[in-house]
């Protein structure tokens, strides 16, 4: 983008409010409910969020989308346009985000802050290093590493089995040269030298367990479940075992509480958590949602990448642990993604291109029936982009008609919420009709091979699924260890339906290849790594950080 009209323009020309007098207008929180960071990021205290349980929940719109292109289709953007747009009708509504990764910042996506006229603010705090979170996240990740180590340097009493130590380190940043370490090398003694590796910290087992605690108490137990290696005989050795859970929570106090800033136009806006989509479970903080639910009417929250991540997620893991289900769904959908995975060429997307725009179509309809298959009758949200052709968005409207589904043009990114009252008034109904049942799409006691070929079959349109050997024998060790009643987590790429990248729109007939199981005992779910998928990403050949900089007054440049 220009400069002038690039997000970071448009969130400097917007002056914020003060947060304190803003929560009390809004949100009727007195100034001793909140902790402030600065003038315009407050958190909210634990003992705000405690006295929060007695009051009536407001309801909860799940924001999800088709299959994206690389940049992303305007998850971010719409869920802040759409709470503007519902405040605009008078309808009191908070949004809940997650908090962006550095990694995503300066690699290849930009920031995570939504965009145009449709942002949360202070942007620049809220991409970098807001109110600490993920570096609490990562400090306590390490701790359980550093003791962990320091364990088998001590004489391992526990028995560990070196060679089968789970538990990595993790840091914010793509950085995929630390994928694969070795560490403890050098010639003392007790060093005990092994194989490792870095994840990024939003793909840390301790970012999930943050984002779904119920409070503290709820954290530290959760923390003290995770499963950090297995001994000789395939019992896990634990996070407890180590005596690790006490201090990682107190690493972890500040970081539970749910950050309150807003949006452009002045609306309540809970940004806190940031595990991603498609390497995790891809939700904001349940600590927010909840509180956000207490506090307003409507809570409009997204979910990463396309409904067979992100959404899929929400329900049968955030959802089924939560037992808070949404009351209505929006999806996602641009003409650059139709034609995207229509198969027309990164470069064209802006190009009207009506071919590819009807072959992309079976892509929505895919998520489309997966939000059905929930229980939900999405609104689908065209995200309009400047350029994008009259006939084209009717097109996709008239198929909507077709498919009995309801397609509303939204312009938030250029005008803001006025740019969303059409999606506003079509959610007001839906929310006003009965409430759907929601229900999770397979049960607890289904074994855990059975429930990753169930979301094959029925969700990615997959025949089956292969399981490595060291998948299937992974699997077999969890459910003997007591964890086959869990959910599965599914790492993948957001890019297609199938565990590889380049099968755009919506193939059929492939089989899901699972290579790797790994138990996340504490969050509550096990992780399947499918395909290429890597939990430490890389940076692209030209990572967005090299056109990053200050003036003179600390003045960014080049960030979004
Ligand atoms: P998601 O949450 O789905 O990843 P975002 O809302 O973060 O997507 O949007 C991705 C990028 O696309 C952001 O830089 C945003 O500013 C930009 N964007 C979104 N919608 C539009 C639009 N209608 N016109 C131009 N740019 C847009
Ligand atoms: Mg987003």
């Amino acid at each position: 983008a220009a400069p002038d009209d690039s997000d970071l323009a448009i969130a400097r020309a917007t002056p914020l409010r003060p947060i304190l007098p803003l929560a009390e207008q809004r949100l009727g929180l007195a100034a001793e409910a909140l902790i402030p960071y600065g003038h315009q990021i407050a958190k909210l205290s634990h003992a705000t969020l405690a006295s929060l349980g007695e009051r009536p929940p407001g309801r909860l719109v799940l924001v999800s989308a088709m299959s994206p292109t690389p940049a992303g289709e305007g998850k971010t953007t719409t869920s802040v346009g759409l709470c503007d747009a519902l405040n605009r009708r008078g309808v009191s509504t908070a949004v809940c985000l997650r908090e962006p990764s550095l990694g995503p910042c300066f690699g290849l996506k930009g920031g995570a802050a939504g965009g145009g006229r449709a942002q949360v603010g202070p942007m620049e705090a809220i991409n970098l290093h807001f109110t600490g979170d993920f570096h609490a996240i990562t400090a306590a990740h390490n701790l359980l590493a550093a003791l962990l180590d320091n364990h088998l340097y001590w004489g391992n009493a526990l028995a560990i089995d070196p060679e089968r130590v789970v538990w990595t380190r993790v840091l914010d940043m793509n950085d995929r040269a630390l994928r694969r370490i070795e560490i403890a090398r050098g010639t003392d003694p007790r060093a005990v030298p092994r194989e490792t590796g870095f994840e990024i910290t939003a793909a840390s087992e301790v970012m999930a367990i943050l984002c779904l605690a119920e409070d503290l108490d709820d954290l530290e137990r959760r923390l003290g479940r995770i499963v950090v290696a297995w001994r000789r005989d395939d019992t896990p050795v634990t996070a407890a075992d180590l005596e690790a859970q006490g201090a990682m929570a107190v690493l972890l106090k500040d970081a539970l509480q749910p950050n309150l800033v807003q949006t452009l136009e002045h609306n309540p806006a809970f940004v806190h958590g940031g595990p991603f989509g498609n390497i995790a479970h891809g939700c904001n903080s349940l600590a927010a949602t909840r509180a956000a639910l207490a506090l307003s009417e409507v809570v409009i929250t997204e979910a990463g990448f396309g409904a067979d991540l992100g959404a899929e997620k929400f329900i049968d893991i955030k959802g089924r642990q939560a037992g808070l289900y949404p009351d209505a769904a929006v999806l996602v959908a641009t003409l650059r993604a139709l034609k995207y995975h229509g198969g027309a060429s990164r470069e064209a997307l802006g190009e009207p291109d009506v071919a590819a725009l009807e072959a992309g179509l079976a892509n929505l309809d895919r998520h489309l029936s997966i939000l059905r298959r929930f229980g939900l009758e999405p609104v689908v949200a065209l995200n309009v982009f400047a350029g994008d052709s009259a006939a084209e968005l009717a097109r996709v409207e008239a198929h909507g008609r077709d498919l009995g589904a309801t397609v509303v043009t939204c312009r938030h990114w250029a005008e803001g919420g006025a740019g969303a009252e059409a999606l506003a008034a079509e959610v007001v109904s839906r929310l006003q009709g009965e409430a759907p049942r929601v229900v999770p799409l397979y049960g607890d006691d289904l074994p855990l091979a059975e429930k990753l070929e169930c979301i094959a079959r029925e969700l990615y349109g997959a025949v089956g699924i292969d399981l490595s050997p060291a998948a299937r024998e992974q699997l077999a060790r969890f459910t003997a260890a007591g964890h086959g009643h869990l959910p599965v987590c599914i790492a993948k790429t957001p890019f297609s339906f199938s565990d590889d990248p380049r099968r755009l729109g919506a193939p059929e007939g492939h089989r899901l290849t699972v290579r790797e199981a790994r138990l996340s005992a504490g969050a509550g779910f096990v992780v399947a790594l499918c395909g290429e998928i890597m939990t430490l990403p890389g940076l692209p050949r030209e990572p967005a950080a090299q056109g990053m900089g200050l003036d003179a007054w600390g003045e960014i440049s080049g960030l979004c």
